[in-house]
């Protein structure tokens, strides 16, 4: 494998197999890099230029060959001329522009699909997820006891008390119900070839892509770093974008929901039960007296009840309809590749 193994090898495997990519990778450019980087980019049109220039600064100190994966996910603003402009600067840019807007675990795949390398790095083109870290990541992996860096986050950066109690709220029960703790994980991370094939195996439509990379297991190592403020543009996670998200995770990693379904029914079941037999008794003994509060108020909770897991049942049922479907995770409109 390219680059990994003792500091000795690597270099000398680094210059027998690619020379370094100058700025326009023209001629030089190899058929697998060591290091690829995956940037899914929506409606970052004013950004582009910045990330990709703090990315080129970070390259150049590397003594590894890279490239560099754009994907545009459908942005309706200037992201793709942005892109284009880039790839005709720097030669290390391959990109790809998809048909709309497929969300960002779309993107991540479109992104780990056209990775070559045999580490891949994927990151926020808002520079949230700061370049610097790469050398770092890229060194700990060819120490070669880890496959997969996370970058964990040492805070979450500035956010509005609704949306740390609703990230809390959802760790929490992820971690409940899916049995995997991603509290600070965040989608920056450096993934060995083997677990990015491994990734890649997972055929499901929807795509959750820090799950994904916690369920597959591998030797995992750890870097932490300090979320800067975004510099240009506004998240574009809305709240109905972070609870499908949710949902999505929730779903593809545990079906606890429906067991508790099944649980409910049988808590409501002892409850019928000792009231049926109480009910029974005070007509038998001529005791019965006219409960209407009781009725309305039983009436109403287990309408709920029942309103909510058919609710569950839904959601899982509608996870199993777009599976079915087996429709592409995404579809590419154009890209672009170096001259070789
Ligand atoms: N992104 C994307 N598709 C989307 C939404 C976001 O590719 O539908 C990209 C976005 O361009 C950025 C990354 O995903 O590079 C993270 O998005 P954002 O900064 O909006 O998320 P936050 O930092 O608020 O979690
Ligand atoms: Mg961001």
């Amino acid at each position: 494998m390219i680059g990994r193994g003792t500091d000795m090898e690597q270099v000398k495997e680094v210059r027998r197999s690619a020379p370094v990519l100058n700025e326009r990778g023209l001629a030089m450019q190899v058929s697998r890099p060591c290091l690829s980087v995956v940037v899914p980019l929506y409606r970052e049109g004013r950004q582009v230029r910045q990330t990709v220039a703090a990315l080129a600064e970070v390259f150049r100190s590397l003594d590894a060959t890279y490239e560099l994966i754009l994907i545009d996910d459908g942005s309706p603003d200037d992201t793709w001329q942005a892109i284009t402009e880039a790839a005709s600067r720097y030669g290390f840019i391959r990109a790809v522009r998809l048909s709309r807007n497929f969300g960002k675990e779309a993107s991540v795949c479109a992104g780990l699909e056209m990775a070559r390398g045999d580490a891949v790095v994927v990151m926020d083109g808002d520079l949230q997820h700061p370049p610097a870290l790469i050398p770092e990541m890229l060194r700990l992996w060819r120490q070669g006891d880890a496959d997969v860096i996370d970058a964990v986050k040492q805070d979450r950066g500035k956010e509005s008390a609704l949306s740390r109690i609703g990230a809390n709220l959802f760790y929490r029960s992820f971690n409940a119900l899916a049995g995997q703790d991603l509290k600070n994980a965040s989608d920056y991370k450096l993934l060995d070839r083997r677990v990015v094939d491994a990734w890649l195996q997972m055929r499901e439509r929807s795509v959750f892509f820090r799950g994904m990379s916690a369920w597959l297991g591998f030797r995992h190592k750890q870097v932490y770093f300090a979320v800067p403020e975004r510099q240009n543009g506004a998240s574009s996670w809305s709240t109905l974008k972070l609870v499908r998200l949710a949902l999505t995770a929730v779903t593809a990693f545990s079906t606890a929901p429906l067991h508790l379904v099944s649980a409910a029914g049988a808590v409501f079941a002892v409850f019928a039960l000792i009231l049926g037999t109480q009910a029974l008794y005070l007509k038998l003994t001529g005791s019965a007296v006219t409960g209407f509060t009781t009725v309305i108020l039983l009436l109403l909770i287990i309408g709920c009840v029942l309103m909510f897991a058919l609710g569950i049942i839904g959601e899982y049922l509608a996870r199993i309809y777009e599976e079915v479907k087996a429709r592409p995770r995404y579809v590419v409109a154009e890209r672009i590749e170096p001259e070789r």
